[in-house]
């Protein structure tokens, strides 16, 4: 007899639902060649079948890396409960508008799908989200705690666990939340009130969002509970919000809720939504946002520096590193020596992080900085910070390194200025433009082009190497 079932089995809802859950950021897939291991026993009870790994050319379902505080970085099971959802947010391919099949755990059933793959050690954490079910954001809250309190108490897993709360909980389940999840998170989605309102209607900024995310904020301050802190997520470029909006929203969840992280996603249309016909977000305002963040909650930049990165229209550079372009406006502050320079001054140069600073820091107690060896060896990166640098031996006038004086602006400049400047340098990068002394026009030694007094000249070599500084420098 030849049984067909038409029900899904454990696997199927895993791939379904682990697929769904790839919006929410955290890492990518690792091979599944990695995790060739099996889980369930066949009917012998000797010989295992491979529910988990059907194609070892693709990635396993359900397994994701994330890097954790301090840099490690885990396998996590990521999933959503469900991914069916009575919502109406217009950029999601879980709301209502989309048709297609869907899927949804039962709470044992995920509890003992991730019990199994933690027992192998094919993960050592858990990210669960859902979409919101009829019952109601607090109803579908509930059955992922209950999943989570069966890991926790049933099959004893004390490791990391990051629970999404869905929007519109009620207080209780919130708190029973923060009871167990190691990391609980509300997408915030977007910055604003009104860019909510347009994106997801039926969503309530200050009672379903920001209400949650204060008493995750309290309970987490009171320590009752396992929750270590929250992060949020934002779709970035849906509802035309501007970066500097974005920074508004940022400073007020890092500064009163001290929240972990913030998470940009770029708007993608998706078929059926309202929004499938909107424009998709370059990843290059993704990737200024980060560096932005960063300068936010890494290197305590204040709000008035970063403001120097924006446009007229509140935007970032996506062809600027921001970091470089508050250097650029701060030419006073430049060049900073690198052995007498305090830490934040070192933190604002660029090709400097924190690490590096602080070995800087600790380096010149006992010893003179005198090369680029010794910086790159403590995590510098040279060809980004030479011409914000000053040490025995490199000594570049600040004319050259910023090149805006090359450029004949004299005065401090507006945003709309330095996008005219910045539109000068890319032109002298692909044209070199007059060449200030014959000497220097064919000069071969690039090696040698940091101690040469025309380095960054227009027009000479070492130009490009000074505009490369402007173009390529990464702060994170
Ligand atoms: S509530 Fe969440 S899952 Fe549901 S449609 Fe909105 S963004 Fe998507």
């Amino acid at each position: 007899m030849v049984v067909i079932s038409t029900e899904p089995d454990r696997f199927d809802k895993l791939k379904a639902l682990s697929t769904m859950a790839g919006d929410d950021v955290l890492g990518r897939p690792p091979a599944v060649s990695q995790f060739r291991r099996d889980l369930t026993p066949s009917n012998d009870g000797r010989t295992y079948r491979a529910p988990y790994s059907r194609k070892e050319k693709n990635p396993m379902p359900g397994i994701y890396k994330a890097s954790m505080p301090g840099g490690k970085t885990i396998s996590l099971m990521r999933t959503m409960f469900t991914d069916f959802c009575m919502m109406d947010c217009h950029f999601c391919p879980n709301s209502h508008w989309v048709p297609r099949r869907r899927f949804a755990y039962k709470v044992d059933e995920l509890a003992k799908t991730f019990a199994e793959m933690a027992e192998r050690n094919m993960v050592s954490g858990l990210f669960l989200s859902s979409g919101i079910m009829g019952s109601g954001a607090s109803r579908t809250t509930q059955k992922m705690v209950e999943t989570v309190e069966a890991i926790r108490k049933r099959h004893k897993f004390t490791g990391y666990i990051h629970l999404k709360v869905m929007p519109g909980t009620e207080q209780n389940i919130v708190e029973a939340a923060h009871r167990l999840g190691t990391r609980l998170s509300v997408n915030i989605e977007t910055p604003t009130d009104p860019g909510l309102q347009q994106l997801s209607p039926m969503k309530d900024m200050n009672r379903g969002i920001l209400a949650p995310m204060s008493w995750i904020d309290r309970l987490t301050k009171a320590r009752t509970g396992e929750t270590v802190g929250q992060a949020t997520q934002m779709i970035v470029g849906a509802a035309e919000e501007s970066d500097a909006d974005i920074l508004g929203r940022i400073t007020q969840l890092y500064g009163d809720w001290k929240l972990k992280r913030v998470y940009y996603v770029p708007f993608r249309p998706v078929r059926y939504t309202p929004m499938e016909e909107h424009a998709p977000t370059p990843s290059e305002r993704e990737y200024r946002l980060y560096q932005m963040d960063w300068l936010k909650r890494v290197y305590r930049f204040d709000n008035s520096e970063i403001g120097l990165a924006f446009d007229t229209k509140g935007l970032l550079d996506l062809d600027q590193d921001p970091k470089v372009v508050i250097a650029l406006e701060n030419p006073g502050h430049f060049p900073v020596d690198i052995n007498t320079a305090d830490l934040p001054t070192l933190l604002r140069t660029p090709g400097v992080g924190p690490i590096s600073a602080d070995r800087i820091m600790q380096h010149r107690r006992r010893f003179t900085i005198s090369n680029w060896r010794d910086l790159q060896t403590m995590g510098v990166v040279p060809k980004k910070a030479r011409g914000f640098v000053v040490m025995p031996g490199h000594r570049p006038e600040p004319a050259r390194q910023l090149r805006l004086e090359l450029l004949g602006h004299t005065e401090p400049r507006s945003s709309v200025d330095l996008v005219d400047v910045k539109r000068e340098l890319t032109a002298s990068r692909s044209s070199p433009g007059p060449t200030p002394t014959g000497e220097h026009s064919d000069c071969a030694d690039r090696a040698s082009c940091a101690g040469c007094p025309m380095f960054g000249a227009p027009g000479h070599p070492g130009s490009v190497a000074v505009n490369q500084v402007t173009r390529e420098t990464v702060s994170v």
